[in-house]
């Protein structure tokens, strides 16, 4: 596995969440400019995801975007990126996004997030890639799911092998370190 240059981040759209997960998208992207990591995500300036870019860039991070033409508008394109890639569709968003990162992360989010982190979970599992992913599981937020994973496993949906490939931590730092031990 080589060196995580860049991790791509996904997470919730929405505005109206906590204020603790906009905080925490924040310090994930200011944690990932620290650690000279690159950031690649949606590319939108709402939300958890605008948050990220936001904090990352503060710290003078690389910070990449990847939006469809037809939501610039509606996930207001973040004006400050390093890069920002505009596609036609979705399923191009993710390839790009899939590409251009060396790893993936799950921030609490909805529908989006979870297809997105599912997606290259189930490539990685059928080893497209070997890009190792994770959740950050703030706040419990993704409690249900992990337990979810488990159960899987127990009625053998899932292997205990496959199951691994999804690490679950409560704090970033944590799960970046994670995600290094397959460097
Ligand atoms: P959500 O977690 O639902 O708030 O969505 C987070 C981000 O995922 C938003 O930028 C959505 O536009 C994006 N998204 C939702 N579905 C898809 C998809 N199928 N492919 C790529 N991006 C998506």
């Amino acid at each position: 596995m080589a060196a995580i240059r860049r991790i791509a981040v996904y997470c919730g759209a929405s505005n109206t969440v906590p204020a603790a997960y906009l905080q925490a998208a924040s310090e994930v992207g200011r944690t990932l400019a620290e650690h000279t990591i690159g950031v690649v995500f949606g590319g939108g300036h709402v939300g958890l995801m605008g948050r990220l870019a936001d904090g990352a860039l503060e710290a003078g991070g690389e910070v990449i975007g990847v939006i469809p033409e037809r939501l610039k508008d509606r996930e207001l394109a973040h004006p400050g990126c390093t890069e920002m890639i505009v596609v036609e569709t979705m399923r191009q968003r993710k390839e790009q996004m899939e590409q251009r990162a060396d790893a993936f992360v799950a921030l609490p989010g909805g529908l989006g997030t979870l297809d997105e982190i599912f997606e290259v979970a189930t490539l990685q599992q059928l080893d497209y890639h070997s890009k190792p992913l994770g959740f950050l599981n703030l706040n419990g937020y993704y409690d249900h799911l992990e337990s979810f994973f488990d159960r899987a496993v127990a009625d053998r949906f899932l292997s205990p092998t496959q199951r691994a490939a999804f690490s679950f931590r409560d704090n970033f730092p944590s799960l970046l370190e994670e995600l290094r031990a397959h460097e």
